[in-house]
């Protein structure tokens, strides 16, 4: 599962969390802050690894060929 990252609407405190990819916006105003308690946080982002190379090969086949 995936970690998002969410900051809290009360205190601007921001915590972590995991969630599933399809986390509905119902399930995400359940949430607690963990420090006032407070429901509903808003969502920032995903937490991704820096990718700033774009230096991936174009040239796969990953095409199932039949060998003849
Ligand atoms: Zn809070």
């Amino acid at each position: 599962m995936p970690l998002y990252e969410y900051q809290c609407r009360q205190c601007q405190d921001r915590f972590e969390l995991l969630q599933p990819m399809n986390v509905t916006t119902e399930e995400i105003a359940k949430l607690e802050c963990p420090q006032c308690r407070a429901i509903n946080p808003k969502k920032i982002l995903s937490i991704f690894s820096g990718q700033t190379t774009n230096s991936m090969d174009s040239g796969r086949t990953d095409c199932a060929t039949p060998v003849g």
